[in-house]
């Protein structure tokens, strides 16, 4: 895409994403700060704002103007990644600026894509709208997705309306994206019976039925394995569990009472969340018979669903058009649109950077992508609601 971008606007999108990049929004933080300026800027343009707390220091926010019946929603996080342990060059929530690369932490996940639609919005005459625009910005999305867990009960709560039509700008480096797998944490707890180690036959070894149950699972990797998912655009064929912590035991001449282990399970498009988590607890269930003087329990503790959204919807053919492409493709990671399309909308992902620099050290966008993702959300916005 050849972008045409004044130097006024390539100005004012470079500014404005320093001044995002700006605001410490890693998740032990507030994000307050934040949405407050991104609340005020969309009400100096005309937009009504609703804001949803959903703690003390996490909000989402919506904005809306022009008729919602129909329309597009434009979504995206405002949390961002930890930077604890990485090596910068620079101070990460300082934008630097080199090489026609803009380096800061969310640079690329996903604050560019909150400056480059900001920076379109204000180009065009909002007066003049036939259809809504919606902007929907979400809290701990890096974290499990819990501002659009929270979201969905807020806005079904709530009398709002939005178009069904939304693009998520996660960095996709302007691909269109319209699956992603998703992602499951669960605890598993084993409560066995403790024991001095002479008398075993007395207690019962929680870390022994955690053998039992690491054999239960790995079979299901093995069955998961044999069951690809039915679309050829995720490089990863078929769904996933990851054994990722255990604690256990106490001593070395004592039955250990508790065991616990944490799964990290990624679904894939095409599978369900809720079937994977009720396998597990089957499993859970049938080892807990075999061996009753033992409690397996488990705790959902997050859950990020996997999202694919029908080929060849009108917003598919509005960016197929503006960028020149006909495909799209699946990308390894969650975003809120799994979540999300529990109030019906059918996203799609397209926003500027790469994943690969994405929660990384010394993360960037390129200037390029960034007047790139103006001139796209500008000419979409253009087509589509005026
Ligand atoms: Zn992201």
């Amino acid at each position: 895409m050849v972008t045409m971008l004044t130097q006024n606007t390539r100005e004012k999108v470079i500014s404005l994403l320093e001044r995002l990049i700006s605001y410490n929004t890693v998740s032990d933080q507030s994000v307050l700060p934040m949405a407050t300026f991104l609340a005020e800027s969309a009400e100096n343009m005309g937009f009504s704002v609703h804001t949803f707390e959903t703690s003390a220091q996490k909000t989402n926010i919506i904005a809306q103007i022009g008729p919602q019946e129909d329309g597009v929603v434009f979504c995206g996080h405002m949390d961002v990644v930890p930077v604890d342990g990485q090596s910068w060059n620079t101070n990460p929530f300082k934008a630097h600026i080199e090489a026609k690369k803009v380096y800061g932490r969310g640079s690329c996940d996903m604050k560019g894509f909150f400056a480059s639609t900001m920076v379109a919005l204000n180009d065009l005459p909002l007066h003049q709208l036939k259809k809504g625009i919606s902007l929907i910005w979400t809290h701990d999305e890096e974290i499990g997705c819990l501002g659009a867990e929270a979201l969905v009960s807020q806005v079904k709560e709530s009398d709002l309306v939005f178009p069904k039509t939304m693009l998520i700008g996660e960095p996709t480096e302007l691909r269109i994206c319209r699956m992603h797998g998703g992602h499951i944490t669960l605890d598993v707890e084993i409560q066995g019976v403790p024991a001095h180690s002479s008398k075993p036959h007395l207690g019962c070894n929680s870390i022994e039925i955690l053998g039992e149950l690491i054999m239960a699972l790995r079979q299901f990797q093995i069955t998961l394995a044999e069951q690809p998912s039915p679309h050829p655009e995720m490089k990863c064929a078929h769904s996933l569990i990851n054994l990722a912590t255990v604690e256990g035991g106490t001593a070395v001449n004592i039955l250990p009472e508790r065991t616990k282990l944490r799964l990290g399970m990624r679904p894939m498009p095409g599978h369900s969340s809720k079937d994977m988590i009720t396998k597990v607890e089957e499993i859970l269930f049938s080892i807990n018979k075999r061996f009753p003087q033992a409690n397996l329990s488990s705790v959902l503790i997050q859950e990020a669903p996997p999202m694919v959204t029908p080929r060849g919807t009108l917003l598919e053919q509005h960016l197929n058009n503006i960028l020149s492409t006909s495909s799209t493709i699946g990308v390894p990671f969650a975003t809120d649109g799994g979540r999300l399309t529990d109030l019906g909308f059918t996203p799609l992902i397209c926003g500027p950077g790469s994943i690969e620099q994405a929660h990384k050290a010394n993360e960037f966008v390129s200037m390029n992508q960034l007047f790139e993702s103006v001139e796209l959300n500008r000419n979409l916005l253009q087509n589509w609601c005026f």
